[in-house]
């Protein structure tokens, strides 16, 4: 037996105003921009430990600290090159990324860093990766070659046809022009800041993504709690990843 509507029939005739053409409303296209540590992975130190080993390699000595959060790698050996006085060149910096490369590769395979891919991205980006309109890109400090070690390493890269890097620019901010040229030469379209999130755990992925106009999806995975994430004017965050699907 059917079931009968509060109303009384369960057929109830449609009201007088109730369109009867479909109205077809294209779902909005969205990019989506993630940052590669502190947000989608932790390498447990071997990136960290890359940089430095590559600096003994290239320069024969231990290096200055680092502050790695958020910065673009051309930006980490500009500051290296200039505390051992020496003229970044061309030349110097692509032998410096050589040798990172080779040592973050080799620590990624055989080091025995405890990284991790963290809770909840696996989850978005397979959400994401289903919407028709959604296009997933990279925009990250790490060179292309890091970044395309670390997301093979974690089983990511499949999700991630192209991407800005900290080979690009030093500056992060110069960065998300960049990330927009790609993906329209990606997706066939131009996005708008307003079709443009950013995935960042840092105060430098905030500004990177209102440098651009855009919003930025904060997550408090890195070094920076959520207060501080909301204190640099993130336009939403989470502790994790899997909080951020209904926002997103
Ligand atoms: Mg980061």
């Amino acid at each position: 037996m059917l079931p009968v509507g509060r109303g009384g029939s369960f057929l109830a005739p449609r009201p007088a105003f109730f369109p009867t053409e479909r109205i077809l409303i294209a779902p909005p296209s969205m990019l989506y921009l993630f940052d590669i540590d502190g947000t989608l992975v932790d390498t447990g130190g071997a990136g960290m430990m890359a940089l430095q080993e590559a600096t003994r390699e290239v320069f024969g000595h231990e290096g200055p600290a680092l502050d790695l959060a958020g910065s673009t790698d051309l930006g980490i050996i500009a500051n290296i090159h200039a505390h051992f006085e020496i003229e970044p060149t061309p030349e110097r910096i692509a032998a410096y990324f050589e040798a990172y490369q080779g040592r973050l590769d080799w620590n990624l395979a055989n080091g025995n860093f405890p990284g991790r891919v963290y809770t909840g991205v696996l989850e978005v980006l397979n959400e994401l990766s289903k919407r028709p309109h959604a296009t997933l890109g990279l925009l990250t400090g790490n060179t292309a070659g890091g970044a395309a070690s670390k997301m093979r390493h974690f089983g990511l890269a499949v999700f991630f046809p192209f991407g800005a890097y900290g080979c690009d620019h030093a500056d992060r901010n110069r960065l998300g022009p960049i990330a927009l040229e790609r993906a329209a030469a990606h997706a066939g379209k131009n996005f708008t800041p307003q079709e443009t999130l950013v995935i960042g755990d840092t105060p430098k992925d905030i500004a990177c993504a209102h440098a651009i106009g855009a919003k930025c999806l904060a997550v408090s995975t890195g070094q920076f709690t959520a207060a501080a994430l909301e204190a640099h004017g993130a336009d939403h965050v989470v502790e994790s990843l899997d909080e951020a699907l209904a926002w997103i």
